[in-house]
C-alpha cells in the first residue's frame, strides 16, 4: 500500500510507476480495464492485500446471493473483479483454516488440527514467502486463534493485534495458565473492525515500502453479534419482542433446533448487521487504496475462514460439520486493470489455493512445498484440471473415552464425500494424536451438490453408482496428502511455539470454554458456537458455548 504525506519520495516513485503503467497500458495495449491476460497495464503488483472476514458465508453477502443489501462495498468489488463461486475452506473453524490460508496447505499437511497445536517451523508462511521476495510484510488481526503465537507472525515485519485488551498469548508463558479464564470473553464482545482498518492505514502511512504484503483479519461477523445499533435497525424486525440479542446468540437454551422462526430471523438479522458494519469499514480501506493512486498496482483478495450454520443441519455456529453452510466461503479478487470486471469462476477450489494465487500475481515463483495451486488461469478465462477440494475437522470424545472422530470431506466434480472415522486416543494422553483409525467405525456420506445443494440426500446410503469412483478419488487424495505430510516430517520439526497447554486449557485460553466448566459440558442439551458440536460422539470438553 502506498505511503502518503511524510513518505514523499515513495509517493513520487509510485506516481511515476503509475504514469508509466498508464502509458504502457494505454498506448501499447489499448489500455484500461478488461484486458486481463493481455499484460498488466499497471506494471508489476506493488501491494498485495489479503482480507479474511471471519465467519462470513457468501449467501449473506450482497452481489453473492443475499436478498438484503448487506454489503454494498463487497458487491461493488465483486462487480469490478472476479468472484469464486465454489471456494471452500479447508476447515470449518478459525485456526486450521487460517493456517491453510497462510501456508497453502490443507490441514492434513500443515498438521494444525486441534487447539493446542501451532504451526511447525518447517512450513513456510505468507509472511516468510513475501518477506523473502522483498515485500514489507504486515498483518492486523482481531481474534485469539489468529494470534502470532500459532505461527501467523512468522516472517511479518509487523503483526498487530486490533483489540483494546491483550490476549492470553500476549502474556509470558509462565503466567498463561494462571490467567486462563481472565481474558477469554473480550475478543467475542469487543467491536474491532474500525480498529483493524485504523491500524492498517497507520501501517500504510508509516512503515510501508515500495512493495507490500498486508493481511487483515476482521472478527466482528463472529458471535457475539454486536454491531452498532444503527446497523441492526436496518435488518431487524422493529416489532420483534423475542429473547434473541447480540449477547446471547450462543446460549443453547435460546438458539437451538426448533427455535421459533421469528427468533431465527432475528439471529440472522443480527448476523447481517455485523456484515454491514464490516462492509462499511472495508469501504474505508478501498477508498484509501484508491486515494493512494495505487489501485492499479494492487491485488486485493477478500475471503473468509469458514461460514456459519443457522440450523441447516441442526447446529448453530461452526466447527460442527463439514456441510457447505460451514465450509463455503466467499472469494473476491479485485485488481483493477488485471482482472476483467464481472468475472465469475465456477470451478471447485480450496482456500489453500489463495496463497499460491497471491504469489503468482506478485511474481513470486511457485514453491514445490505449497500444496495449493494458483487460480490465476481461472481468473483470466483459462482452465485448470479438476482437483479435489479437501477439508477436515476432529472431535474428541471423553465419553465414551478412547477415540476421537476424524471428519474429512472432498468436493470433486460436483460431488461431495464426507467420511467420519474413529481414531484411537486417550484423554489421559490427550496431546498424543498418533492413534490408528478403526476401519470398522467408518461412515461415508455422498451428496450431489448441483441437485442437492443443501446436502440432505445421501447417495452413499442408496448405493449410487457414482460413489465407488468418488471413494477411490478420495483415497488417492488422502494418500497424496499423507505423502506431503511425511515429506515435512522427514525434514524434522521445531515445535517451539508449543505452550504446553492441554486441550481444555487451550480452548479456555481463547474463549471457547469457561474455566472450570469443561466437566459440565456433557450435561448441556445442545451445541453452539466454535466448539465440537454434533450428536455423536458426546464431546467433552465440549459444547458449553463459546465462553
Ligand atoms: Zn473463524
Amino acid at each position: 500500500m502506498a505511503g502518503s504525506g511524510r513518505a514523499e519520495p515513495r509517493v513520487r516513485a509510485a506516481l511515476l510507476v503509475l504514469a508509466l503503467g498508464a502509458l504502457v497500458g494505454g498506448a501499447l495495449l489499448g489500455g484500461g480495464l478488461g484486458l486481463a491476460g493481455c499484460g498488466p497495464p499497471g506494471g508489476e503488483v506493488l501491494d498485495v492485500i489479503l482480507v479474511s472476514l471471519d465467519t462470513t458465508r457468501p449467501d449473506h453477502l450482497s452481489g453473492l446471493g443475499a436478498s438484503r443489501n448487506t454489503t454494498p462495498t463487497l458487491a461493488r468489488l465483486a462487480s469490478e473483479g472476479a468472484v469464486f463461486d465454489s471456494m471452500r475452506s479447508a476447515a470449518p473453524w478459525t485456526l486450521p483454516s487460517h493456517v491453510s490460508l497462510f501456508t497453502g496447505l490443507p490441514p492434513a499437511v500443515h498438521d494444525v488440527v486441534i487447539d493446542f497445536q501451532s504451526l511447525d517451523r518447517s512450513r513456510r508462511t505468507l509472511g516468510e514467502i513475501f518477506g523473502d521476495a522483498g515485500f514489507r510484510t504486515m498483518g492486523v488481526f482481531s481474534a485469539p486463534y489468529v494470534h502470532g503465537h500459532y505461527g501467523f507472525a512468522r516472517g511479518m515485519d509487523f503483526y498487530e493485534r486490533a483489540t483494546l485488551d491483550p490476549m492470553i498469548f500476549d502474556l509470558p508463558r509462565s503466567q498463561m495458565k494462571a490467567q486462563i479464564g481472565q481474558t477469554e470473553r473480550r475478543s467475542h464482545t469487543e467491536v474491532t473492525s474500525r480498529l483493524v482498518v485504523d491500524r492498517a492505514l497507520n501501517l500504510r502511512d508509516h512503515v510501508a515500502r515500495e512493495r507490500n504484503l498486508m493481511f487483515l483479519h476482521f472478527f466482528d461477523p463472529h458471535y457475539d453479534y454486536k454491531a452498532p445499533p444503527a446497523y441492526l435497525r436496518r435488518f431487524a424486525d422493529p416489532a420483534y419482542a423475542g429473547p434473541v440479542t447480540g449477547d446471547n446468540v450462543s446460549d443453547p437454551a435460546i438458539v437451538h433446533a426448533g427455535m421459533p422462526a421469528a427468533d431465527l430471523a432475528q439471529l440472522q438479522a443480527l448476523y447481517d448487521a455485523e456484515l454491514a458494519w464490516v462492509d462499511d469499514n472495508l469501504k474505508r480501506l478501498v477508498e484509501a487504496i484508491e486515494a493512494s493512486g495505487r489501485a492499479r498496482q494492487t491485488v486485493l483478495v477478500i475471503t473468509s475462514d469458514h461460514g456459519e450454520e443457522f440450523l441447516e443441519h441442526g447446529h448453530y455456529g461452526h466447527r460442527s460439520t463439514l456441510h457447505d453452510e460451514e465450509l463455503r466461503v466467499p472469494c473476491i479478487v479485485w485488481a483493477p486493470g488485471r482482472v476483467k470486471p464481472g468475472t465469475v469462476v465456477k470451478d471447485e477450489v480450496a482456500n489453500y489455493d489463495v496463497l499460491p494465487t497471491l504469489m503468482d500475481y506478485a511474481g513470486i515463483a511457485p514453491e514445490p512445498s505449497v500444496y495449493g495451486r494458483s487460480l490465476r488461469p481461472l481468473i483470466e478465462g483459462g482452465s485448470l484440471p479438476p482437483r479435489p477440494s479437501m477439508a477436515a475437522l476432529s472431535f474428541f470424545s471423553h465419553e465414551p473415552a478412547g477415540y476421537y472422530v476424524q471428519h474429512d470431506s472432498m468436493v470433486f466434480q460436483g460431488l461431495k464425500l464426507i467420511r467420519r472415522i474413529h481414531v484411537a486416543w486417550s484423554p489421559k494422553d490427550e496431546r498424543n494424536l498418533s492413534g490408528r483409525p478403526d476401519p470398522a467405525s467408518e461412515q461415508i456420506e455422498v451428496y450431489d451438490l448441483a441437485a442437492d445443494p443443501r446436502e440432505l440426500h445421501d447417495l452413499a446410503a442408496e448405493n449410487d453408482p457414482r460413489v465407488p469412483g468418488l471413494r477411490r478419488a478420495f483415497d488417492e487424495e488422502c494418500r497424496r496428502q499423507a505423502g506431503a505430510l511425511a515429506a515435512y516430517q522427514r525434514r524434522g520439526s521445531d515445535s517451539s511455539g508449543d505452550t504446553g497447554l492441554t486441550l481444555q486449557e487451550s480452548m479456555q485460553a481463547v474463549g471457547y470454554l469457561a474455566a472450570g466448566r469443561a466437566r459440565d459440558a456433557k450435561e448441556k442439551p445442545a451445541a453452539t458456537g466454535e466448539t465440537p458440536a454434533p450428536a455423536e460422539p458426546v464431546p467433552d470438553p465440549g459444547p458449553t458455548g463459546p465462553r
